[in-house]
């Protein structure tokens, strides 16, 4: 105890960092406590939630934070049954979804509700792949031609020196390859099995621009030169897709629309022109959709993901048609990075929140992208259905003013 006072004291006159404690204290548990004292004595807040957890810190610690001083808890929920007709998950689903923002759960529930009572969402995967584009730089614009014509012939080699650093990771192509001014952009594509990717295909991408810099002389300026897109809306992600790239639709029969949405296919088709198609043209948005990135946060927070990529995942495209008198609805997501192996889903309740949906572990990510899909369409479908009736702004006043 003593000696834990004194580390506080010299975090407190600055004569220690946060994250040397580990070298002076027996565990994690130990450095934990006292990098929370720290931050209790700086506040003059008693921290007793954040103290508060079960994760084994010291496995997190290994890959997931540095300096931790506790958890901090999101409420999480289920809806359900979510009906999905898809190539890899087939059947009923109860998702998990982490969130503090009421009237979210309530809401997506209705629309699996609907979905279900429709005979379910049409799921299917239509691209998969990790991207990383470094910045290189050559002598001038006829050598950065010559950098990006070797780079298209030697592909084969390139495949070979990247591969070497990973047993799942596939380069399966490096396009587009962008010159501007002498600086080239050469695009890395990879398959990167179940796992989101992005630590594998940097470090497999830098083992093949070690050949490239040794075969050309090119000077790698940096190993992500933003043309990955990595965690920024763009409208390369949009067009070319990233992660998994997703499309899920309903027919949902005028009399389901009308009991269930109180609504009518009509509204729904004039409130998706007006605001997702019209609207977001007229900002200049990447995201013709209405709400995308609510599932997809609540998702992340539930399941380990990388939450900054939620940013990719608000990308998208909202269709609904009319055909014979009912609504067929779609959304399109082409850019959802996420895992069922590597990253947060290590974590006990990430794991735990995998497992109610049977996708934690190998060879289960491709099930995830079609439950999260169904999740995105269930939770679009009720909120663009909400807003023709003109409910949402009661909804909200119910559930989330308490
Ligand atoms: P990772 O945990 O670094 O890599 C996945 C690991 O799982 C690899 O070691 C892979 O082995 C192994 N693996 C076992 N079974 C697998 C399977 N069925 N499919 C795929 N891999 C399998 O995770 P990551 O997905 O590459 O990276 C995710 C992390 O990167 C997240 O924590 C994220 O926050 C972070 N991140 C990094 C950057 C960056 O620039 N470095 C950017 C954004 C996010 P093999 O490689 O031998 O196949």
């Amino acid at each position: 105890m003593a000696e834990e006072n004194e580390i506080v004291t010299k975090l407190l006159n600055g004569e220690m960092k946060l994250h040397e404690i580990d070298k002076y204290t027996k565990n994690v548990g130990e450095a934990l406590n006292i990098r929370r004292k720290f931050a209790e004595k700086i506040s003059g807040t008693k921290l007793k939630h954040i103290s508060r957890y079960s994760l084994n810190m010291e496995e997190a610690m290994k890959r997931n934070i540095e300096n931790p001083i506790g958890t901090v808890q999101i409420p999480v929920g289920l809806v359900g049954p979510l009906k999905i007709n898809g190539q890899h998950a087939e059947g009923d689903f109860y998702v998990p979804l982490a969130t503090s923002e009421g009237a979210l759960l309530a809401s997506v529930n209705r629309g699996c509700s609907a979905i279900k009572a429709s005979g379910g969402a049409n799921v299917r995967i239509i691209g998969d792949k990790m991207t990383r584009a470094p910045a290189i730089k050559a002598k001038s614009v006829s050598e950065a031609l010559k950098v990006k014509e070797w780079i298209e012939k030697n592909f084969i080699e390139l495949k070979k020196a990247a591969e070497v650093t990973t047993r799942h990771g596939k380069l399966l192509k490096i396009d587009p390859v962008v010159v501007v001014g002498r600086y080239i952009y050469p695009r890395f594509v990879f398959a990167t099995g179940d796992s989101m990717g992005m630590n594998m295909v940097t470090i497999a991408t830098e083992a093949a621009l070690t050949l490239l810099s040794h075969k050309t002389g090119a000077h790698v300026i940096a190993l992500s030169g933003n043309l990955c897109v990595d965690k920024k809306p763009s409208s390369l992600n949009l067009i070319e897709g990233r992660g998994k790239s997703v499309v899920a639709e309903v027919i949902v029969p005028e009399e389901i629309v009308s009991k269930k949405l109180k609504t009518t296919p009509e509204a729904i088709l004039e409130v998706n022109t007006a605001k997702n198609l019209v609207g977001s043209a007229v900002a200049g948005s990447m995201g013709f959709n209405a709400h995308y990135a609510n599932m997809i946060a609540a998702l992340f927070l539930a399941t380990g993901q990388d939450t900054a990529h939620v940013v990719e995942g608000s990308l998208g495209i909202t269709t609904a048609e009319e055909v014979d008198g009912d609504l067929y609805f779609s959304v399109t997501l082409p850019d959802v990075p996420i895992a069922t192996v590597g990253g947060g889903t290590r974590l006990e309740t990430a794991r735990e929140c995998l497992e109610i949906l049977d996708v934690s572990g190998s060879g289960k990510v491709s099930k995830f992208a079609e439950i999260i899909a169904g999740t995105v369409l269930a939770g679009e479908l009720s909120l663009m259905g909400a807003l023709a009736a003109g409910h949402l702004a009661r909804a909200h006043k119910e559930l989330g003013r308490g």
